[in-house]
């Protein structure tokens, strides 16, 4: 029996990494640490509550007191940290809380594992930190040795978090890994971010605002595809060690817009082209291969099957997001993002 904290777990990301590995792993125990901010929702964990397996437990990563007390009653064998501020445009109004989470929250959780000696800290990290690449040379890729140059509050705080990281390994021995993912899509996406974004509106007959002229490439994701590399780096990745995740999935913003549409038969008459983000990165293009030679790691969807996949997710889970739409959900403003 292992016992795994996960932090963020009422998350997009640590929500299905919690249904991922309560699935996958039924010997192991799984306790999900999140403060509910206006991004964490119970909803998306409703139907593993009563999973003996499994424990939800509110605090928050920075409550220095609270984590310490935590960790020496639960004796975790292995720290998942997905906690953070995550939005882009949020950080770019409002950038002290980045710092306060992204970066105070996870040297908090760093002391706690180093001082009840956790056997793994992995911590999850962005393709975002290494900056962006042009958009006319699409030879560029990002690897793991490509040096840090975060654009946004919100990359910056994630790099610092990085760099904490690499100086517990080198510094107190630590046994942490990270992985650097690209853009993530898939179930219960909360609706500010791109893709659950253009389906929501699209299926209300509302404007799709694209960023600028909808050009910015992204990397994209399943999120299923990520939770199996962190699922694969905590077990057998090597300590220290950062390793990139992605599925060689580069589109335009327009061209996501667009499939979505066609898959939803919605007019492209819906896009509306409003100004871009400050600072907003170009293109982001993640080399995978130290992941999938080392560790032998494969995605298991394409681009189409996954949007197909989740496009249809999003139609048979109207309540779960119109609950949010609709401000029943606490909290709910939209932030227009082309992230
Ligand atoms: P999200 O915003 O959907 O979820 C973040 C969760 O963290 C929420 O449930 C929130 O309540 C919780 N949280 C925030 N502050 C907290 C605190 N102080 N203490 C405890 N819990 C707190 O984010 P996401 O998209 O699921 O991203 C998860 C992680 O993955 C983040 O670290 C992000 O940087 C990283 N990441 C995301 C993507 C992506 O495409 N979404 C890609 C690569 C990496």
């Amino acid at each position: 029996m292992k016992k795994i904290l996960v932090t963020g777990g009422a998350g997009f990301i640590g929500g299905n990494f919690v249904h991922y590995m309560l699935n996958k792993y039924p010997e192991y125990m799984i306790v999900n640490l999140d403060v509910l901010t206006y991004a964490g929702n119970l909803e998306s964990l409703k139907d593993i509550e009563n999973n003996p397996n499994y424990k939800f437990i509110r605090g928050n990563i920075s409550d220095r007191k609270f984590i310490f007390e935590l960790f020496e009653q639960e004796k975790f064998d292995i720290v998942v940290n997905f906690a953070a501020e995550s939005h882009v445009d949020r950080s770019v109004t409002d950038p002290e809380i980045f710092v306060q989470t992204n970066v105070i929250g996870t040297q908090v959780l760093l002391d706690a594992s180093r001082k009840f000696r956790v056997n793994r800290y992995h911590q999850v990290s962005t393709d975002e930190v290494y900056g962006d690449l042009p958009l006319d040379r699409l030879d560029l890729f990002f690897t793991e040795n490509t040096p840090l140059n975060p654009s946004s509050p919100y990359s910056a705080s994630k790099a610092s978090a990085d760099f904490l990281v690499q100086s517990y390994h080198r510094t107190f021995g630590l046994p942490t890994t990270i992985s650097r993912c690209s853009n993530n899509y898939g179930p219960y996406h909360f609706p500010e971010k791109l893709i659950p974004l253009m389906i929501s509106r699209a299926l209300n007959n509302e404007s799709l605002p694209v960023y600028g002229n909808g050009e910015n490439v992204r990397d994209w994701l399943h999120v299923e595809d990520h939770c199996s590399a962190i699922d694969l780096i905590i077990h057998k990745g090597r300590v220290g060690e950062v390793y990139n995740v992605g599925g060689h999935n580069e589109r335009t913003n327009l061209e996501v817009v667009n499939t979505i549409l066609k898959t939803l038969g919605k007019s492209e008459e819906l896009i509306t082209y409003v100004t871009d983000r400050p600072g907003h990165d170009l293109r982001y293009a993640i080399d995978p291969h130290k992941l999938e030679n080392e560790l032998g790691w494969k995605p298991k969807y394409n681009f189409d099957t996954g949007m197909d996949t989740t496009v249809k997710w999003y139609l048979d889970h109207k309540e779960w997001w119109k609950n949010i739409i609709s401000g029943e959900y606490k909290n709910y403003e939209t932030v227009y993002t082309n992230i």
